[in-house]
């Protein structure tokens, strides 16, 4: 796979359109809203040294054979929700029943510079870790803190069976679990069910994410891959929504036993499978959503006015079009929101659940 075949759907100029009369003047831009920090930072000084040789990643193996599964969390180092369920999972001393697991704190230099008063600040050290997954970009001669950490952890990533890798979210949006552009990581993705929405898409223009990785996007290899956005970066509920995925992930494939608890979890509705069909990027500087959309939003009619992009006018090209993860500020040439449309469920599970579960 090349680095940049996970990038299909392009800039969208199908939504664009120029103003009509009745809608040709901008919204005022909205105030910045204040980001609230509800939950402090992990103190991960316990995994930092690491079992296996590796800074940062914890390694348990089972004497029963099954999948490796991975966790990985802090790939962007101030999305600190999945550090926190990991390393709840670490002072629980939880350990595979089968199979091994390897739980990864990634960009831990991005996580050391979190500042409460400046939140969204520790994303990265020099580039997002999440777009450079390919092996042209990893075996080539860049450097980067971030290129040095991904080539560092690579030897857990290529040998995942199955990898959730644990993100949060800046805007408001109902929690959803991102699939990527293979089938392996729909029916991963449908296996955990938690949460019910699953969105299928081929990526980000400006680099292939971990889930694009070709361990788990290639047809032919054994890897899949699906990755959590699991509520707002700094909420107590997307440490819990988190914790909900990560436990379900390890029952589905045996690494815990079944949950045995009464009364039953209430059932989750069956998970609904969408597919992102347009990527609308900002134009210009002056780009304004007419209200600010919640991700996860369904616009019934085709044609709605979603945003004002300078001359352009941005409209829903199809009914029951769903908004992934709009950016309510983006700067020009930055993604404003993706456009997504129902798909049937996939038809059978690859990841299949563990039959000796007991
Ligand atoms: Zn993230």
């Amino acid at each position: 796979m090349s680095c940049g075949s996970t990038t299909r759907p392009g800039p969208s100029p199908r939504v664009r359109g120029r103003p009509t009369f009745s809608d040709t003047l901008p919204p005022p831009p909205a105030p910045l809203p204040r980001f609230d920090v509800d939950i402090p930072p992990p103190d991960l000084s316990p995994w930092l040294a690491g079992n296996c040789g590796i800074p940062g990643v914890m390694h348990y193996q089972a004497a029963r054979p099954g999948p490796h599964v991975v966790l990985t969390a802090l790939i962007h180092g101030n999305e600190y929700a999945g550090a926190i369920a990991l390393d709840r999972l670490l002072r629980e001393s939880v350990r595979p029943r089968r199979g091994r697991l390897s739980l990864v704190f990634a960009n831990l230099a991005a996580f050391a510079h979190f500042d409460r008063a400046s939140p969204v600040a520790s994303r990265f050290v020099d580039e997002d870790m999440n777009r450079l997954w390919c092996p042209q970009i990893l075996s080539s001669a860049r450097r980067s803190h971030e290129l040095d950490r991904a080539r560092a952890i690579l030897p857990v990533i290529d040998s995942a069976d199955i990898l959730m890798d644990l993100h949060s979210m800046l805007w408001p949006g109902t929690p959803l679990m991102l699939a990527g552009g293979a089938e392996s990581g729909r029916r991963l993705s449908a296996l955990v069910g938690d949460p019910p929405l699953i969105v299928s898409d081929h990526g980000h223009r400006a680099g292939p994410r971990l889930i694009d990785f070709v361990r788990f996007s290639d047809p032919h290899s054994p890897g899949a891959a699906c990755l959590l956005e699991a509520g707002a970066h700094w909420a107590p509920a997307t440490v819990e929504a988190t914790d909900h995925a990560i436990r379900a992930l390890l029952r589905h494939t045996g690494l815990l036993p079944p949950r045995d608890e009464a009364p039953a979890p209430p059932p989750q509705p069956m998970p609904r499978h969408m597919m992102v069909t347009d990527i609308v990027t900002a134009q210009t500087p002056g780009f304004r959503f007419v209200r600010p959309f919640r991700g996860g939003e369904t616009i019934r009619r085709r044609g709605t006015l979603l945003a004002q992009d300078g001359p352009d006018e941005i409209r829903t090209p199809y009914p029951d079009c769903m908004l992934v993860m709009p950016n309510l500020r983006p700067g020009r040439g930055q993604t404003a929101v993706r456009l997504a449309m129902r798909i049937p469920a996939p038809e059978s599970s690859a990841v299949r659940r563990q039959p000796d579960q007991r």
